[in-house]
């Protein structure tokens, strides 16, 4: 990839603030880390909670970053909280909308004042965070938004009524739309959260999204009609692929700890022989969610990960069956967190059972691993619909989840006719993420298009 080249003074600013979760930090730091191949300096904006979490979990040096790749925080307007755990989202989104203005034009106004980092040239902000375009108004400064979902989610957004049918999208049923949107309450917060975040992005110069064109295709011709500066940059992980800076590689936005001897456990297994369980880091399961998850993961008989985050059932420590724990232990590993896109990568694993998040989703695409679904909130139950019909590399679970159908499907999965289906399709859905993020690719374009027409104006 081509790059601006001089000393960093000269460089153009970017300034990038993700909405403060996991799964809209992580793709925002890989478009920051390409922006930065690209010749960007960068501030990247944490909460204050969440960079303390970063501390915690990468090390005190983690956020040292380079010269020209800097770390920044704000309040979120939370009550503060020594907690390593994911923040309430409701409560979130109305913090952050309410109180995270002002924290950010000071930041803005240091940032431009302080005579040290070139000014601030453009704002880069996560899709969700709509208060970040009334600074740029302020500063008279471009923003383009970054949306970290999938195309269908902010389409939905545009819907004030709903129906059962969506422009751009076949077939999608009532209950496949964002769960934030499925209410018939119009005082709902979440609704009307997505609604103002959804309207606002007009005011911005470019929409940027982690997808690419071939996945997308028919949403995004719909999107391009309503609001036509899209940028599709996605699969971020196989951009970022293209940058062999090792300082910059190494900074990680992993909130946990990530338990890397899962890799080593991993090696000694055949390949395509592991079930790889992760609900991300928002899902909450019950105690019997989690009995009928493992029941049916022991009696599949096959080797598994499974990840189960510290604060997986709300309130309370997950705790397994003993029986379970005996049974499954010569052929199980389970760990708190792992390193993800390093998981789905190993020729070990078969399959993924997942809570389809967007980053989730794209990553086992990126890697061409088919997918159980189990949805849990948001656009997920739209990703899982997305998978299983459009795309043809998924199966979904029931919510009222049964160890039978457990075992049924991860059984499908790696033995049977359906699963070696997927399993191609899921190849099939690899090579093109490939082609698209290569050079001449239709991602790869897109990035410089974006610098150019856009970023750099
Ligand atoms: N992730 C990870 N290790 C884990 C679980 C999750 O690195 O053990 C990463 C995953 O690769 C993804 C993000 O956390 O980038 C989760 O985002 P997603 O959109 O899938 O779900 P969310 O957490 O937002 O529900």
């Amino acid at each position: 990839m081509g790059s601006i080249t001089g000393n960093y003074e000269n460089k153009p600013h970017a300034v990038c603030i993700p909405y403060p979760a996991q799964g809209h930090i992580n793709p925002m730091l890989k478009l920051a880390k390409l922006l930065h191949h690209k010749g960007f300096y960068i501030t990247f904006v944490n909460s204050e909670y969440n960079h303390r979490r970063l501390l915690k979990s990468r090390g005190p040096t983690a956020l040292d970053g380079l010269p020209d790749f800097r770390f920044a925080t704000i309040p979120d307007g939370l009550p503060p909280s020594d907690a390593d755990a994911t923040q309430d989202i409701p409560s979130l989104c109305a913090s952050t909308t309410t109180t995270c203005l002002e924290p950010f034009c000071e930041l803005l106004s240091e940032l431009n004042s302080s005579g040290v980092p070139p000014p601030v040239s453009c704002i880069v902000s996560d899709g969700v965070m709509s208060f970040t375009l009334k600074a740029a108004e302020r500063f008279r400064l471009p923003e383009v938004l970054f949306w970290t979902a999938n195309v269908s989610q902010i389409t939905n957004g545009y819907l004030e009524t709903i129906l059962d049918w969506v422009p751009g999208m076949k077939d999608i049923r009532l209950k496949d739309l964002p769960s934030f949107i499925r209410t018939t309450d119009p005082k709902d917060f979440m609704i009307n959260f997505a609604i103002q975040e959804t309207d606002a992005v007009p005011r911005a110069k470019a929409l940027i999204i982690n997808t690419f064109d071939a996945l997308e295709h028919d949403v995004l011709i719909t999107l391009s009609s309503m609001f036509p500066r899209i940028y599709t940059v996605g699969p971020l992980q196989l951009m970022t692929n293209h940058i062999h800076d090792e300082k910059l590689n190494a900074i990680s936005s992993s909130l946990w700890n990530e338990e890397s001897e899962c890799i080593k456990w991993l090696d000694q297994k055949e390949p395509q022989s592991v079930v790889y369980v992760n609900f991300g880091s928002i899902t909450v399961v019950t105690a019997q969610q989690l009995t009928e998850f493992a029941w049916g993961l022991a009696n599949t008989k096959k080797p598994f990960l499974w990840i189960i985050r510290p604060d997986i059932m709300a309130g309370e420590s997950a705790m397994l069956p003993p029986e379970f724990l005996t049974e499954t232990k010569d052929r199980s590993m389970m760990i708190g967190w792992c390193p993800q896109e390093q998981v789905l990568n190993h020729p070990a694993i078969g399959g993924f059972l997942t809570h389809s998040g967007w980053n989730s989703t794209i990553e086992s695409i990126a890697s061409g691993v088919p997918v159980i679904c189990w949805p849990f909130f948001a656009e997920q139950q739209m990703n899982c619909r997305f998978s299983c019909v459009e795309w043809e590399i998924g199966m979904e679970i029931d919510n009222n989840v049964k160890r039978d159908d457990v075992e049924l499907l991860v059984r499908e999965l790696t033995d049977g006719e359906k699963g070696k289906k997927m399993k191609e399709k899921a190849l099939e859905w690899k090579r093109k993420a490939e082609e698209a993020t290569r050079p001449g690719g239709s991602s790869y374009l897109n990035l410089d298009k974006l610098i150019k027409e856009v970023l750099l104006q």
